[in-house]
């Protein structure tokens, strides 16, 4: 077990649609531990906020003089195996089912474990029976998560079980915000905006991006603006528009634009397929790896010189005419962090 990290308080945490419930959920037990919902189990994602989230419940439950342990699965299964080793498993034992609340990180390490399964199970029994507060969390639904004893998977779902979704814009752009101010950056909201629509749903990615903007202005004695950024974020980008397929270019075009996808890949001659047509051209020539043969045959046109030629049609466009340039950006931005 180790100790709570005292920043990963409700404060710091900031609530949006995506995990609105799992903070409800923990916020009132944190409130009346053992009394509404044992235990809660919390799941998702990668690095949207569980482990944040438990140890806030962690530190208002400590500041009250209760006894919190938190550990992740691999740390209580090492101690187990130390206990064990040192035939002080009174002591393991002791410690486990003596707490008042009981934290457990990344459940779905216990997959597969028979022995720590078995241990955790008394552990369980024992909290539960003298009304003493478990929290846990997974990156799955306890159902899904395959290899685990069913008289445990059962228990994972006797309280409360909800689900942290990854985060929507505003919400990013919440949490960007709040993490500038503890960290002390400074960014404009054109910043704020740019990082929070081109960066996949992943906050601890989000606080990465941060600390290297930081760092670099600091090393580099300049004021972060936005070519600085976008300099900055280029291999992210990068990274991120590798998956991206022509269907999904279409996709966000014709939903942002109002039109069928397959209405762009028509042969329709109205302007505003048209116009449809050439901005996915366009971001698909961008972002993907099509050739121009691929391009010609997904886009139904006769071959790569009917697409070469619409191609410099666009770039001409795109010289001339500023709406047309900033859709294309817009839209370019939104599929780079969405793949
Ligand atoms: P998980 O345990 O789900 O992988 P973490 O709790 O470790 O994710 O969160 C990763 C980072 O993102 C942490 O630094 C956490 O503070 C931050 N974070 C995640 N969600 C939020 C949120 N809603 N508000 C503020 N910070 C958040
Ligand atoms: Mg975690």
């Amino acid at each position: 077990s180790s100790l709570l990290n005292p920043s990963y308080s409700f404060d710091n945490f900031m609530v949006g649609g995506s995990n609105q419930f799992a903070y409800a959920a923990i916020k009132s037990v944190s409130e009346n531990p053992g009394k509404v919902y044992n235990p809660v189990f919390i799941y998702g994602g990668v690095g949207l906020g569980k482990t944040h989230l438990m140890q806030a419940a962690g530190n208002v439950l400590q500041n009250t003089g209760k006894v919190v342990i938190y550990a992740t699965v691999e740390q209580f299964l090492n101690d187990f195996i130390r206990h064990v080793k040192n035939k002080t498993m009174d002591r393991f034992q002791e410690k486990y089912r003596k707490c008042d609340v009981l934290l457990i990180d990344d459940i779905q390490f216990l997959s597969n474990k028979e022995g720590i399964q078995e241990e955790f199970f008394h552990t369980f029994e024992a909290l539960k029976g003298t009304g003493k507060q478990i929290i846990l969390t997974a990156d799955k639904h306890p159902k899904k998560i395959g290899g685990l004893e069913a008289r445990l998977q059962s228990r994972f779902e006797w309280g409360l079980v909800a689900d942290i979704q990854p985060p929507e814009l505003e919400t990013k752009i919440a949490i960007i915000k709040k993490k500038c101010e503890i960290n002390k950056v400074k960014l404009s909201d054109e910043i704020v905006n740019y990082i929070a629509t081109v960066i996949e749903s992943n906050v601890r990615e989000i606080e990465g991006i941060l600390s290297k903007l930081h760092a670099y202005s600091q090393l580099m004695h300049v004021d972060i603006d936005i070519e600085f950024t976008k300099n900055v974020l280029k291999d992210q980008i990068k990274e991120n528009r590798q998956n991206l397929t022509m269907d999904t270019i279409t996709n966000v075009v014709a939903k942002d634009l109002n039109i069928k996808p397959s209405e762009i890949r028509s042969k329709g001659r109205s302007k505003n397929i048209v116009y449809a047509r050439r901005i996915s051209i366009y971001i698909c020539r961008e972002l993907t790896q099509s050739t121009m043969p691929q391009l010609a045959q997904y886009f139904g046109m006769k071959d790569h010189t009917a697409i070469s030629h619409t191609i410099k049609k666009i770039n001409d466009l795109i010289e001339k005419d500023e709406d047309f340039k900033v859709k294309i950006d817009e839209l370019t931005n939104k599929l780079s962090s969405s793949s």
